[in-house]
């Protein structure tokens, strides 16, 4: 490490954010357990949390946990087991990683969190499949597993805009779920819960909103890697108390970081964009290479993606269908193009990275020419990064290094020609 700079500026509210975390995986044991009342449901990043909620389910994420195999490095020591039974390596390395180490028994929370021996047992799983057809197939799987029940969501796909037709029949469907959760859970429906849990989604969503947009500040007071690790609790806990208390903690050192002037990269002198995936197992590297770069990732698809706007608890299930339909995965070509372009233009950035990984087209958008779009509508750099969210045998340290290293250079040849 550079002994010229802190390389990672820690932030405060960290340690609130590992008791946070930790409080909501033991809650999930005890219920697991018997130790505590409660039902489990297992439920995709952006599906029908806060409608489970309403039934009580406590919810718990296999894409949290695939990430958590990410972050630790050790997807790749049990991706082959999920491919010894028919999961092609080629498909989404959550997927594969998260059912391996199913396989396995083993799961990065015992670690974590002494006393935890596994993933809490569901009683039922949830999907929505306008993020991919993966996550279907890996509830689908789970379902066998434990012979309990899978419900799911299948929106229209890859809109310019959600129409009011499109959002009817993603509240028809949701309405379809709670004949089937009211049997699970033994609970009848109640709109009033349903409502608390979308007001409570919402007020998240509108602190998370914030505390990225905090990022166009110059110098920014945090990035896209601090983002991928804060993001837990709007990932795991919207529609509870939790993460609105953890955001506003958040929100006030960040805003004071802003208003000081203070840099989470010392000398800031590039506004990054990152498009795709987070390469979880490299985070930590790559975000001390760009701070030795004196280059700061600003903004991402990705962080942005739990922003959810739309949410309205006067209208809790058509406010659902529509921010869970219109998400950024789920839009063309030129709608994502647009969204890329205005948060350029907002948070000020030098150039784009994306992120191609490799078992996960759903979340790769340099494939369909958007790069060299984007580089002639907006005059600046974009680099391509070949990898995978979890995958670290599709990742080239050296090349990745040495290309961010080059496309930097570029950056300084880009302003050099403006000023010059
Ligand atoms: S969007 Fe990509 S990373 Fe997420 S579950 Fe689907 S395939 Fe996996």
């Amino acid at each position: 490490m550079s002994e010229r700079k802190l390389l990672r500026k820690p932030i405060q509210a960290a340690k609130q954010l590992g008791e946070v975390m930790r409080d909501y995986f033991y809650r999930m044991d005890r219920i697991a357990k018997g130790e505590e009342e409660g039902l489990i449901a297992w439920c995709t990043s952006t599906g029908p949390a806060e409608l489970l909620q309403a039934f009580g389910f406590e919810v718990h994420y296999p894409e949290n946990h695939g990430a958590m195999l990410g972050s630790r490095r050790v997807a790749a020591d049990y991706i082959p087991l999920a491919n010894a039974i028919g999961y092609s390596p080629e498909i989404c390395s959550y997927l594969t990683s998260d059912v391996g180490s199913y396989l396995k028994g083993e799961t990065p929370l015992s670690q974590a969190y002494p006393g935890i021996e596994s993933v809490p047992k569901p009683d039922v799983l949830a999907y929505n499949t306008q993020q991919c057809r993966d996550v279907r197939e890996w509830f689908e799987y789970y379902g066998r597993e434990f012979n309990v029940p899978v419900i799911g969501i299948n929106p229209p796909k890859g809109m310019e805009e959600v129409t009011a037709a499109n959002v009817d029949d993603v509240v028809q469907q949701i309405r379809e779920l709670i004949p089937l959760l009211e049997r699970i859970s033994g609970e009848k429906f109640d709109i009033d819960r349903f409502r608390e849990s979308m007001r409570l989604s919402r007020e998240c969503s509108d602190l998370w909103g914030h505390v990225l947009g905090l990022a166009t500040n110059v110098p920014a007071p945090w990035t896209f890697f601090d983002g991928c690790i804060h993001m837990g609790p709007a990932v795991c806990l919207r529609g509870t108390q939790e993460p609105v208390d953890y955001y506003t903690t958040l929100m006030e050192e960040l805003e004071q970081r802003a208003a000081d002037g203070v840099a989470a990269v010392e000398n800031e002198r590039f506004r990054i964009y990152w498009e795709g995936m987070p390469i979880w197992g490299k985070l930590r590297a790559l975000s001390e290479q760009f701070s030795e770069l004196d280059s700061c990732v600003v903004v991402s698809t990705y962080c942005n993606s739990w922003i959810f706007s739309a949410f309205d608890e006067e209208r809790p299930f058509e406010s659902m269908a529509q921010a869970y339909t219109e998400i950024f995965i789920n839009r063309n070509e030129p709608a994502k193009q647009a969204y890329i372009e205005r948060l350029v233009r907002e948070y000020k950035v030098d150039g784009i990275i994306f992120h191609d990984a490799k078992t996960c087209p759903n979340n790769s958008n340099s494939r369909y020419g958007m790069p060299q779009r984007l580089q002639n509508e907006l005059g600046i750099p974009t680099l391509t990064i070949d990898a995978d969210l979890n995958d670290l045998r599709m990742y080239s340290e050296e090349t990745t290094r040495t290309n961010i290293e080059a496309f930097v250079e570029q950056l300084e040849d880009t302003e050099e020609a403006r000023s010059g």
